[in-house]
Parts: structure tokens; sequence; C-alpha cells
């Protein structure tokens, strides 16, 4: 089958794109290679969405989903690995599949940065994490770490000091880079104290974290902290890779479009947090799928 749109990434931009793109009677297809709705599947709630006062980060991406699904999205949990996209004829492909179609729109999204410790991925889910939401509790009652500055890591840090005994939030600045809302609230909480000007110096255990040690930026003193988790909400990266070349890409990985959704190469469009933008939100998210997809439209319709 030759697919009218094919999507490659099921978060909120991807499914948005899903969702208008049926709606316009169109033939669609995403591939996600992990969980459908993304990164804000590990937000443990959003007070910013018009007209949703409050809803949690799963719920959010459920109700997303099924809603894709009920226009007649499809669905496939597949990791594209490599595409063939500069014919009119576009292919991608998985460890398992070949999928042709018309226009391909991109929405991979980014992941979590890493500290960069060697050991840090045998610590993942041994005390380290990347996601409160997903693993916070298993640390209730006990003393945690968030290392961030920015939205992710104080909603992380909020969430957490729900459960948590003390919730240490570690940053390279004195001043939080994340919206003035969250930090009001942190502010607030007195379980939750301040390391600033301060980074992690190392992450120490094989098996388990047992021990983070913390560096002072302005006096340089090394110095053990001692958690049961610690949480990293240090930013996010791209993951454009595949895409490039043909797709343009900025020095810092992000694709290159204009604000119809259009990269360089004909028939194909990109939406949400991976691509050059200023505000990476669940609204600019969806609005970009919304966008994308009447770029494909436009398109299939005979446009450029
Ligand atoms: P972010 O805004 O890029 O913040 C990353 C934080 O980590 C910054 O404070 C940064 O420090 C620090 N950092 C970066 N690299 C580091 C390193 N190697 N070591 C130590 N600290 C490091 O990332 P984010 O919080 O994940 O948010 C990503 C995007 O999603 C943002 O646009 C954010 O607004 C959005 N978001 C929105 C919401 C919401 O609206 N509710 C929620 C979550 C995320 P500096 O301050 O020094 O740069």
């Amino acid at each position: 089958m030759v697919y009218d749109i094919m999507i490659i990434g099921g978060g909120t931009a991807g499914l948005t794109s899903g969702i208008y793109g049926a709606r316009a009677g169109k033939s669609v297809i995403v591939f996600e290679g992990s969980f459908a709705g993304g990164l804000i599947v590990t937000s443990p709630f959003i007070e910013n969405y018009p007209a949703i006062q409050n809803i949690s980060g799963p719920e959010f991406a459920t109700n997303l989903l099924s809603q894709a699904e009920a226009f007649g999205t499809k669905i496939v949990y597949e990791s594209i690995i490599e595409v063939d996209i500069e014919g009119k004829i576009k292919r991608v492909i998985s460890e398992s599949n070949e999928y042709i179609g018309k226009t391909v729109i991109i929405a991979t999204g980014t992941k979590r940065r890493k500290l960069g410790f060697e050991n840090e991925d045998k610590l993942i889910g041994k005390g380290l994490s990347y996601c409160a939401y997903c693993d916070g509790a298993f640390f209730r009652g006990k003393d945690v770490a968030v290392v961030g500055g920015g939205n992710t890591a104080l909603e992380d840090a909020l969430y957490l000091s729900d459960i948590c005994k003390t919730v240490y939030i570690i940053h390279r600045r004195d001043k939080l880079k994340g919206e003035k809302a969250i930090s009001n609230e942190i502010f607030k909480r007195e379980n939750i104290k301040f390391l600033t000007n301060t980074v992690v110096d190392d992450i120490i255990g094989d098996k388990v974290l047992n021990l983070v040690k913390i560096r002072n930026l302005k006096t340089g003193e090394i110095r053990d902290l001692s958690v049961n988790g610690l949480f990293v909400a240090i930013g996010q990266i791209p993951q454009n890779e595949i895409f490039s070349p043909p797709v343009t890409l900025d020095s810092s990985g992000y694709i290159v479009a204009t604000e119809d959704c259009k990269t360089n190469v004909s028939g194909v469009f990109v939406a949400g947090d991976c691509r050059v933008k200023k505000l990476r939100q669940l609204i600019t998210a969806s609005a970009d799928g919304a966008t994308a997809v009447n770029s494909a439209i436009e398109y299939l319709n005979g446009g450029k």
C-alpha cells in the first residue's frame, strides 16, 4: 500500500498530524519506536494547555492516541532506522518492514540529555532515572536529588516532594531557568533544598547508585551527597541523524523548516520539538502537527 502520509514519531506532534490527516480522508500511518505519546508521558502534570486546567502526561497521551485511532490513523510500533525520501515515492524502513508513501512528516521529538558518566547507562533503573513520574514511587520517604533548573527539573522536583523525604535540586547556576509559576510553588515546599552553582562531579556505583559526588562551581569544593535516587533533567537532544542528508539540520541537530513546517526536501515536513523553534511546549507541538499535515495535504493536492 502507498500511504498518503507517513508520520515518523507518535508523540504529541505526530499524533496531532495523524488526527488532522485522517480526518481529512488521507491514509495515515504513524511509526512509534517505544510508547505513544512521546516525552509528555513522563510529565507528572500539565497545567498550561488551554482549556485543560490540569491533566497528567499519561492521561493526555492516552486521550491523544485513542483520538488518532478513532479517526482511522494506523499506529505501528516499529523504529524507523533508514529512510529514502528524496523521490516522489518515499520509503521508510524499520528493522522488520519497509513502507512506502507520498509524503513524510518527521515528528521524532527529542530524547533526554545524559550527564555523560561512563557508568550512567548501567545505573538507569538502579538509583538513576530520567523520569520522576515513572520511578518516583520507588523512593517513597527517601532522599533524592534532581539535576537541572529547567521546567522538567522543577516539575520533577515538585512531584517528588509529595513522595520523598527530601528533594535536592542540583543546578549549575544560581537562578532557575524554568517558569515563574512553577518556581514559586517550589519555593513554598519545605522539603525541597537548593544546591545552586553546583554540578554532579561523579556517580559512584556498579550494581546500584551508591553515592553522588557534587562540586560547587564557585568554591571548587567536592562533597558527597547522600541520596537514594538521582533524577536527571538537564534538557533534551534531537534524534534526526537518519534524515540528514538530504534534510538540512542546524548546528545542534534540529531540522530547519519554514513556519509552514516544510523542510528543504519536497514532500517532507517536520513537526514538534525536533525542528528549529523557540518555544518547545505541548501547544507548539500540537500546532506544528496540524500545520505540517496541512502542508502535506496541500502537497498531495498538487501544491509544492
Ligand atoms: P531545558 O529548559 O533546556 O533546561 C535544562 C536545564 O538543565 C537547564 O537549567 C540547564 O542549565 C541544565 N543543564 C543543561 N546541561 C547540563 C549539564 N550538562 N549539566 C548540568 N546541568 C545542565 O530542558 P527541559 O527542562 O527538559 O525543558 C525542555 C523544553 O521543554 C523547554 O523548552 C521547556 O520549557 C519545555 N517544557 C515545558 C514544560 C511546561 O510547559 N510545563 C514542562 C517541561 C518542559 P542552564 O540553566 O545553565 O542552561
